[in-house]
């Protein structure tokens, strides 16, 4: 690294001098020198200074993954700028932005630049009311579309009238990945916001479960279960890891009468709906369909590149329109994959220090498809497509030409290529022993129907989304 652009004296101030915003600027004019463009504008664009106290600057980043990022490759740099603008007793610490719970706080110290230490402390802030709520969880940010469409609405009525709709419970249930977590918790948040007298919490299965064996150890149960009766508002992530702990179950559904009673509000989430919960107690199996079931759907085209460019904009990056409906068009399982493919895009670009071009992102895309551990089998395929197309499973291997036959055939025989590590022969072999050459049209085809017909891309997709959803 060239570090004789670092030897700037108009830059070196006396830090009593500076507030904040002045500092960072310094820090940027010096930073944007010493990194490529794109560089520059990914990582230091986005940050916002926050305080400078005594020699200490604090920062904010977007999130967690830019300090790691900045500390792994742009440290010495950051150093040396902390050292030109704050002396040699410079500090710059940061937060992550929103973050409330857990506060974590980093130091750059330019002090010992030849040997640069990094202190990093966790310290825990308590909210001064605990509900476990991740801010960062809000409504605000929780994009709407089709597949969220009832759960986003019912969610709104709920946060306005905790327990006086009849949505109670409410349970959510979807995919993973999809936004479960993101609503209910965005529900908590806008209740705090609004009624800020009323008792919320927020938590997981898994956590309800530990602490209600702590409690039964602690010989404490009472006052666990008192704690819970008296919220205004329960939400508990993932109640279907509450299955096969009757113990649990049998606490949790007088907990839940208690509330319901009283009219305070129950809000659930799920991988499944209610009923198709096995080793959930009847009881509760009716309660919680007492109020509300909703399911989140994956989403759509629209709402894919609405969320990437979305999630672009909060990460600072500058992506062109091209590149974000080709990641669309390619990830379509999740939200939570959608996310992956954008950081995993940056620290590419920026790792080789290349732009980010649709080159790239195809790339990416192919490196999140080989990552992604799908245990499927031909037979899955068929059997998935054919319930979809409703048409018995035994004709897809048969000789005919009928045309949804054809289709569910061509359909299994593309995902067997796409999903399974079986050779073309194989596969052909499955559907009624026919040669490879005709899995390869095949293919062709379905990949033409794909580009050219809507309708037939919404069921591609559709089709593509449960089979990932089922199986990986
Ligand atoms: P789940 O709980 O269903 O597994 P999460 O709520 O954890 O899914 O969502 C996964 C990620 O996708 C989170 O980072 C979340 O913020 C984001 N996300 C999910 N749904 C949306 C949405 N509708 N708009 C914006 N971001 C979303
Ligand atoms: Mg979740």
């Amino acid at each position: 690294m060239d570090n004789s652009k670092f030897v700037n004296l108009e830059l070196i101030q006396k830090t009593e001098n500076l507030d904040a915003n002045s500092a960072w600027k310094k820090c940027l004019t010096i930073i944007k020198e010493n990194v490529t463009l794109m560089t520059y504008n990914t990582w230091f664009l986005p940050i916002r200074p926050v305080s400078l106290d005594q020699n200490t600057l604090k920062v904010q980043l977007p999130n967690p993954f830019f300090w790691e990022w900045i500390d792994e490759h742009f440290s010495t740099i950051v150093k040396k700028t902390i050292y030109d603008v704050l002396g040699p007793n410079g500090k710059l610490s940061y937060i992550i932005a929103d973050e409330k719970e857990i506060k974590e706080e980093a130091l750059f110290n330019s002090a010992n630049t030849s040997n640069p230490v990094i202190i990093k402390t966790v310290e825990t802030k308590k909210p001064s009311h605990e509900t476990n709520l991740n801010p960062r969880y809000k409504f605000e940010n929780f994009i709407k579309g089709e597949g969220n469409q009832l759960a986003r609405a019912a969610a709104g009525a709920i946060s306005d009238n905790p327990g006086g709709t009849s949505f109670n419970p409410f349970f959510v249930y979807g995919g993973v990945g999809l936004g479960k977590t993101h609503l209910i918790q965005s529900i908590g948040n806008s209740i705090v916001e609004k009624f800020p007298g009323k008792k919320v919490i927020y938590l997981s299965t898994d956590s309800f479960t530990v602490e209600f064996v702590e409690a039964i150890q602690a010989n404490r149960v009472n006052e666990f279960s008192g704690f819970y009766r008296n919220m205004d508002v329960l939400i508990i992530d993932d109640i279907q890891f509450i299955t096969g702990k009757e113990k649990t179950q049998d606490l949790f559904f007088h907990i839940f009468n208690t509330l319901h009673q009283s009219r305070k509000q129950i809000i659930l989430s799920s991988d499944k709906p209610p009923k198709e919960l096995k080793g959930l107690d009847e009881r509760l199996i009716s309660r919680f369909q007492w109020g509300l079931s909703a399911d989140i759907q994956p989403p759509e085209l629209e709402m894919r590149i609405a969320i990437l460019k979305n999630k672009a904009e909060d990460y600072g990056m500058m992506i062109s329109t091209e590149i974000l409906e080709y990641l669309a068009n390619n990830i379509t399982s999740n939200i939570r994959e959608l996310e992956g493919s954008l950081i995993k895009l940056l620290a590419s670009a920026s790792l080789n220090s290349k732009e980010i071009t649709l080159d790239l992102a195809k790339r990416t895309v192919k490196e999140i498809a080989t990552d992604r551990k799908i245990n499927i089998t031909i037979d899955d395929i068929s059997k998935i497509i054919c319930t979809q197309l409703n048409i018995p499973e035994n004709k897809i291997r048969e000789k005919t030409r009928k045309k949804e036959i054809v289709l569910a055939r061509q359909l299994a025989m593309y995902f067997s290529k796409e999903l399974t590590k079986n050779s073309l022969k194989t596969i052909g072999l499955h559907f009624g022993g026919r040669d490879h050459s005709t899995v390869i049209h095949a293919c062709n085809n379905v990949e033409q129907m794909h580009k050219s017909d809507t309708s037939m891309r919404d069921l591609i997709d559709s089709i593509r989304n449960k089979l990932e959803l089922n199986y990986s």
